[in-house]
């Protein structure tokens, strides 16, 4: 199949990137690298199934392709409040330039939506069912709520003109490829770690959250985009759920060193608590994930050696 990736050059994108092109497809991988980076795709440069284009998904674009995977947008706090009218406009317009292509070439189109739809949630765990609790006007609105008009964008487009879309809300994903200065929490917690920094706890460190490492999460998207049972929206995300204390001793830990704990102020608005139910994609797609926090950490703390 020819394939559209948008954000392509990201972490998650240019994993999904090299898996489709595994796969014996061809791929376009469209960008304005505001946060990805060339390096993460330099090893396709001269693979003749792979084109890299540089483009702001806010302009339309028109690719004759079979599938859109669209995944641009930043991902990380710091960077998706950098210039937050920018963010909402990324998932908006990005949203509805991929599904008028889709609707125009007739591609399935993929969103990768978040778990940031739930907001600070009083469901635990989450389940697709539940509606969320956002604030419309903070600080991560930018980012939550452009995710949360772009997912009603998807369902209008697949009701009024019959567009054939697939929702995935990923939970926190970590793994090789993050930008050493992308500001989430674990890639700063092991950049720190290898610095011999303070390791910088926001709060009191007893809010939790559910890392899944990044091959079991693309695994999940392509089962999501490859079958017919459901268009989703469907949790991707591993179930093990940490506060930031544990995920600070098991980093420092792992790495070593003489890195010492610190406290810093809670961003406003941050999330309690998150932990995906992931039922539905475990029946519908025979979908678990199978790297445990301790060896995926491991395995990015490798790559990190390697860019610090
Ligand atoms: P990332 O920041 O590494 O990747 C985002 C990519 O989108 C970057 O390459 C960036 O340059 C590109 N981009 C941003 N704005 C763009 C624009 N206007 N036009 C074209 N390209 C643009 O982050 P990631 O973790 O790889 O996230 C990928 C997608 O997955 C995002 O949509 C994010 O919201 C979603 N997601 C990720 C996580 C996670 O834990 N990693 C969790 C929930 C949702
Ligand atoms: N966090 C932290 N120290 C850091 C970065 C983040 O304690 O250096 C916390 C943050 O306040 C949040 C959790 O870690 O409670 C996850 O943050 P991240 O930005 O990775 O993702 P999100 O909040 O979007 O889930």
């Amino acid at each position: 199949m020819r394939i559209l990736v948008t954000g392509g050059a990201g972490f998650l994108g240019s994993h999904l990137c090299d898996r489709l092109l595994k796969d014996g497809n061809e791929v376009i991988c469209i960008d304005n690298l505001f946060t990805g980076r060339k390096s993460n795709i330099a090893h396709l440069r001269d693979n003749p199934h792979f084109e890299f284009v540089r483009h702001d998904v806010i302009d339309p674009f028109k690719y004759e392709v079979e599938q859109i995977y669209n995944l641009a947008c930043p991902a990380s706090p710091p960077h998706y409040q950098f210039n937050p009218i920018k963010t909402t406009k990324t998932s908006v317009m990005g949203a509805i330039n991929c599904l008028g292509l889709a609707k125009r070439v007739r591609a399935r189109v993929f969103q990768a939506s978040t778990s940031e739809v739930y907001g600070d949630p009083e469901i635990h765990p989450q389940p697709e069912s539940y509606w969320g609790h956002v604030n419309p006007i903070g600080r991560r609105s930018c980012y939550d709520e452009g995710k949360r008009c772009a997912e009603t964008l998807f369902f209008d487009y697949h009701r009024e003109n019959k567009v054939d879309i697939r929702v995935v809300r990923i939970f926190n994903t970590y793994g090789p490829r993050m930008h050493p200065n992308d500001g989430r929490v674990v890639s700063n917690f092991i950049v720190q770690a290898l610095k011999g920094e303070d390791i910088t706890i926001y709060g009191d460190g007893l809010q939790t959250r559910s890392f899944c490492y990044v091959d079991d999460l693309i695994e999940g998207f392509v089962r999501l985009m490859n079958q017919t049972q459901t268009v989703g929206p469907m949790n991707i995300g591993n179930p093990g759920e940490f506060t930031m204390l544990q995920l600070a001793e098991l980093t420092l830990k792992l790495v070593g060193g003489k890195s010492k704990i610190v406290h810093k102020p809670l961003p406003a608005d941050d999330p309690k608590q998150r932990r995906p139910d992931i039922t539905l994609a475990k029946s519908v797609l025979n979908w678990a994930p199978t790297v445990e926090l301790e060896e995926g950490l491991q395995r990015t703390i490798e790559y990190f050696k390697t860019q610090v």
